[in-house]
């Protein structure tokens, strides 16, 4: 196992990186930009080395920086998180040049999956079923008319590169289409710095759907259910649940054996997730994140599994030590993003938090690396905290996450917590008869 694991994030998943390594035995160390000398992950790490400026490019996403920080606190392996560097092929294959351990899959998984033209190709082929589009880039405008006469409107238009929702576009008809594709085109080049683009049918009203698996090294692959991250504004999630409430056991037990027989194919190596649209019982691929999830806590609540030990432990070349049937799902998980936003505009409102008061109680958790004095700087995303809330039913989770957001105290910002606690009295929500437009179109809306 390793010695010593370099932290290369922030926030609360810094924290909970650390939190499976001290557990495991495993000293940390954090590194931080100027912004973050107070953090919560600098101050609970056995060691902490200054990064850089506050702008995530001159330190959480500066390679030559963090590789001089493993070097000299001689860390033997680099943790990237959620965001950031977490899926840049180029950071994992210097970081393994310098003999350092990537916990993650290998440089070309993460290369092709990031691909999402590629990742689609290599998912038809593995017999994955996904949106229907376009087999490849769509270069120009008339190609883009004829992809989309083909497809049928409405059509969407996506950054290959794509991530958070960025480089997405709308086309309800031809009139609107080149618009939407030199849009997105655009949009894409400023975020990824690459402005290829392919074209997928627009589905109306589906959910989002998304499959945990985990890979060894040595050919074992389980799957941990799914997640339902329906609820989303602007293609970003805001509340997941688990298990999804609209699948039954059977479609749970097919769609998950699928994903394991592709990842077992691809030969794939971490802990990784196939997401999926679903609509009138169909399931879709669209990306596949070979990484960690914002939303994992929601897995382990109903499995009782640590996944970021188990992706320790896998990228340290250990097998699973555990089989599909050895995974049993209990109870329902809910988890809501909760950020430093404006509840109704989403303007994010970084400041001071002069007040601090965590839920607590069964079932109920917190991975947050807030405290009263902190403050949260206006540089990165605007997620604080993440809670998460089990209980033996869908029902009495709804019941302790509303009871969970009443306790919870964040004084001196506003944040999104007052929309948490009406989305869990929303008649819509609590029926589980909701899709990915429902946030957004219907109930911010009305
Ligand atoms: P990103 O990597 O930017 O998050 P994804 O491909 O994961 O992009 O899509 C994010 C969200 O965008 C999905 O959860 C869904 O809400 C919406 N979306 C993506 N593809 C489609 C599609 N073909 N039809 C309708 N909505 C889509």
């Amino acid at each position: 196992m390793f010695n010593k694991v370099l932290i290369a994030n922030r926030g609360d998943v810094a924290l909970r990186i650390h939190r499976a390594c001290r557990e495991m035995g495993i000293k940390t160390v954090a590194v931080h930009s100027t912004a973050d000398a107070d953090a919560m992950h600098v101050r609970l790490a056995d060691e902490s080395v200054c990064i850089g400026p506050p702008p995530a490019r001159d330190s959480y996403l500066n390679i030559p920086a963090i590789l001089s920080a493993a070097a000299v606190t001689h860390a033997d392996a680099i943790h990237p998180g959620v965001g950031f560097l977490s899926e840049n092929a180029a950071f994992a294959e210097i970081v393994e040049a310098h003999g350092i351990t990537f916990i993650g899959p290998s440089p070309s998984h993460i290369q092709s999956m990031g691909d999402k033209i590629t990742a689609k190709r290599t998912m038809i082929e593995l017999g994955i079923p996904c949106v229907p589009g376009s087999k490849g880039p769509v270069e120009g405008l008339d190609a883009a008319r004829a992809e989309a006469a083909h497809i049928g409107y409405p059509v969407l238009i996506k950054a290959a590169a794509g991530g958070g929702g960025r480089g997405m576009k709308v086309a309800e008809g031809p009139e609107n289409l080149d618009e939407a594709y030199t849009m997105a085109r655009r949009e894409s080049a400023a975020a990824f710095g690459n402005d290829s683009v392919y074209m997928e049918r627009y589905l109306g009203r589906p959910r989002h759907i998304e499959i945990q698996i985990a890979a060894d090294s040595h050919g074992n692959v389980i799957h941990l259910g799914e997640r339902d991250c329906s609820i989303q504004r602007r293609h970003q999630k805001v509340i997941e649940e688990a298990p999804s409430p609209a699948l039954t056991q059977a479609e749970r037990e097919a769609i998950g054996k699928r994903a394991v027989e592709a990842i077992q194919k691809m030969g794939y190596r971490s802990l990784g997730t196939l997401e999926f649209l679903y609509e009138n019982g169909e399931f879709f691929f669209i990306e596949m994140n070979t990484r960690l999830q914002v939303e994992h806590p929601i897995t382990e609540a109903i499995t009782g599994v640590d996944l970021v030990r188990m992706q320790i432990e896998i990228a340290a070349g250990r097998p699973l030590g555990m089989e599909q049937k050895d995974v049993t799902f209990t109870g329902h998980a809910i988890e809501c993003r909760i950020t430093a936003e404006d509840p109704r505009t989403f303007q994010p409102r970084p400041g001071r938090i002069d007040d601090y008061h965590q839920p607590g109680g069964l079932g109920v958790r917190v991975d947050s690396a807030l405290y009263a004095g902190y403050s949260v700087p206006p540089h990165y995303d605007s997620l604080v905290a993440k809670l998460i809330v089990h209980g033996r039913n869908r029902e009495e989770c709804l019941m302790r996450t509303e009871r969970a957001l009443g306790e919870y105290v964040i004084g001196g910002i506003p944040t999104t917590i007052p929309l948490h606690a009406e989305l869990m009295r929303a008649p819509v929500f609590r029926s589980g008869d909701y899709h990915i437009r429902w946030l957004e179109s219907d109930y911010l809306k009305s």
